[in-house]
């Protein structure tokens, strides 16, 4: 279901970055990576985005957030059919509204709205390099799951439009898109 496991993205240029996804539960490898690169290139996390509620997204987010940035805030879209409560208590949940920018040095991130894999389900635009971070909603390699095709279908069209020159997708490998820029 995962391909080589979840991609997640440390996003910016300064010295506070942007984490997109978290990764599974316990899986302390990725933390001790995750927490070499903060201290080598002096980073600090201001921000936890989740692109959706799955687990293999968001699963690392108590572990980051209690060792690794307490401060950081935790933001995702609001699921449709079910409270979001698979944070532990304590992590408050800052929810993304279609069309916000979330920036930070180097970066403006626009939230998209993407349902079909999840009614929760969110890509991002990154406006500096014309690139699109697209969650579940496209993979690396393969073809995504979804809950529902009609929704799902109508995202892929509104990714579709917004003509992105590289995709890092949730799961597998960078996807430079040769349709729109041969
Ligand atoms: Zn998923």
């Amino acid at each position: 279901m995962t391909l080589q496991g979840t991609n997640t993205y440390l996003i910016g240029t300064g010295r506070k970055r942007i984490l997109l996804d978290t990764g599974e539960k316990n899986v302390p490898q990725y933390i001790a990576n995750l927490k070499k690169v903060l201290l080598e290139e002096q980073l600090e996390i201001g921000k936890i985005v989740l692109t959706h509620w799955h687990g293999d997204h968001v699963g690392g987010v108590e572990e980051i957030f209690n060792n690794l940035s307490p401060t950081a805030s935790v933001c995702k879209y609001r699921r449709k059919e079910k409270a979001d409560d698979f944070l532990p208590s304590g992590i408050h949940i800052d929810y993304l509204n279609d069309g916000e920018d979330i920036t930070t040095e180097g970066a403006t991130l626009r939230v998209v709205h993407t349902p079909g894999h999840t009614t929760d389900h969110v890509v991002l635009t990154l406006a500096e390099e014309n690139a699109l971070f697209s969650g579940d909603c496209i993979l690396g390699e393969g073809t995504a799951v979804f809950e529902d095709l009609h929704d799902y279908m109508k995202s892929l069209s509104q990714i579709l439009e917004l003509k992105p020159k590289v995709i890092y997708p949730g799961h597998g490998p960078v996807v430079e898109v040769k349709l729109f820029h041969p």
